[in-house]
């Protein structure tokens, strides 16, 4: 029998890394060498000499070198209804945006998606989310083409199968056509598990069970998604404590607050990861450390809807795992991660902690490490270290946005957005000198703006 082909090799050199591993190892000039699709050696100085089979070598000169960011929580859909509702808070938004969302098709779907995926790949992303949970009747195979979308883009996924069963009938915010039924929603994301979830080390697309929200989703819903997830192994997602009002909904509906209600509905554990998380008292973050439940920290979303600034500091510091989201681009028109590591930080300082809320360090671990714990991914992606998953950023500090800042991790977190001269994924380039490899970015704005006009039109005509 033959030996197993040695695998091919990247190697990346002279650039400054921050590994962001356990003891946050960081190195002023240093290598990776990727072999494959894992990391296969990294260190200070020079790489070794003698590699076999090198097919590509990187002088990283003027560059840091990170793990790739991770996004936790997202709406790709969303891509197509930025700018509107600007001026509102989450209820009103909301309100005020669903009954154009529930016109959505596959065509409009598959052209958010790609607008989505790629401003953050583009941006540094190496694996992004996507929590879809607008499904209106006949309108195609939205999962497939969102995961199709992220396929094509060459980054790795996990789809949040989201789901909307209380409608404005039952008190809840959707209009009635909007929504699935219970069974219906159940059905669909199981079958969505066992088409598209792939378990392995290496899975570039993952599926998670993901009723929107208490105040969508009825209490069977959110019972019964827990025990599917359960049952398939697969990981659990939704909005939690965003804002007062749905405090105040949680409150009047069941009788009790958002985490309470969480818990009384098997929705608190480490196969849990929430977005928001901003109205959570001292209780509600022990019972998140005590259950090992994540949180998706969404700093331009929660500002641009006047949410409030989610406790950060105290869920570390109660050992909660943390990750970064963008959320839905109709409430954060960037759509980019990497200048949430920035708002993560600044935010947090005008809470109660003040200047030692976050440090730049702890806001690169929240985009990355912290990105993977949530994911359920810790073990595979998240950190630069031999054997994982070649997920990595090669950032360009050294023009005229960075060259003049004294530390290359302040520069990427304080600085403006830098730029990507090479992403890869899987051991794959993403992303090249700022532009996508993988899909045509002209088109694809083209395609977004096509889309989001003749959503607005039918939603007009409605
Ligand atoms: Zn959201």
């Amino acid at each position: 029998m033959a030996a197993p082909a040695d695998p091919q090799r990247i190697v990346i050199e002279n650039c400054a890394i921050a590994t962001v591993d356990a003891d946050d190892t960081e190195y002023a000039s240093g290598y990776v060498v990727v072999a494959g699709n894992k990391i296969e050696s990294i260190g200070a100085g020079k790489a070794p000499e003698g590699l076999a089979n090198v097919v590509r070598r990187v002088d990283g000169t003027g560059h840091l070198v990170t793990p790739g960011l991770i996004n936790t929580h997202h709406h790709f859909y969303q891509w197509i209804t930025r700018g509107l509702a600007t001026d509102h808070n989450l209820f009103q938004w909301l309100t005020a945006l669903y009954p154009t969302w529930a016109r959505i098709d596959e065509q409009m779907v598959k052209a958010a998606a790609q607008g989505s995926l790629g401003m953050m790949a583009r941006g540094g992303v190496t694996t992004a989310m996507d929590h879809h949970y607008v499904f209106p009747k006949d309108s195609g195979d939205l999962s497939g083409a969102i995961i199709g979308a992220a396929s094509d883009m060459g980054v790795r996924f996990t789809l949040a199968r989201g789901s909307m069963d209380r409608s404005e009938k039952d008190g809840g915010l959707p209009p009635d056509f909007a929504v699935e039924s219970l069974e219906g929603a159940l059905a669909a994301t199981e079958e969505t598990v066992k088409k598209h979830h792939d378990a392995s080390f290496d899975a570039m697309t993952q599926v998670a069970v993901a009723p929107c929200s208490p105040f969508s989703v009825s209490t069977e819903l959110m019972k019964q998604g827990a025990e599917l997830a359960r049952r398939l192994g697969v990981r659990l997602h939704t909005h939690g404590s965003e804002t007062v009002e749905e405090e105040k909904f949680c409150h009047e509906l069941f009788g009790m607050g958002p985490t309470d209600y969480f818990e009384s509905t098997g929705w608190l554990g480490d196969d849990v990861w929430m977005a928001h998380c901003v109205h959570m008292n001292d209780s509600d973050i022990a019972a998140f450390a005590r259950t090992g439940t994540g949180v998706a920290h969404c700093p331009s979303s929660n500002a641009r809807l006047a949410a409030g600034i989610a406790r950060v500091p105290d869920m570390l510091k109660a050992g909660v795992p943390v990750g970064l989201g963008v959320d839905g681009t109709a409430s954060n028109e960037s759509g980019e991660l990497h200048t949430e590591l920035r708002n993560a930080l600044l935010i947090n300082r005008l809470g109660a902690h003040r200047e030692a809320a976050l440090n730049a360090r702890q806001a690169l671990r929240l985009g990355t490490f912290g990105g993977a714990q949530v994911l359920g991914r810790a073990t595979q992606i998240g950190s630069l270290e031999p054997g994982k998953l070649a997920d990595l950023v090669l950032w360009k500090i050294d023009g005229i946005g960075h060259s003049s800042i004294a530390d290359p991790v302040t520069a990427i977190v304080f600085g403006a957005a830098a730029p990507v001269t090479l992403s890869l994924v899987n051991g794959k380039p993403v992303v090249e000198n700022g532009r996508l490899l993988n899909v045509d970015e002209d088109a694809v704005a083209r395609s977004a703006r096509d889309e989001a006009q003749r959503l607005a039109r039918i939603a007009a005509e409605a």
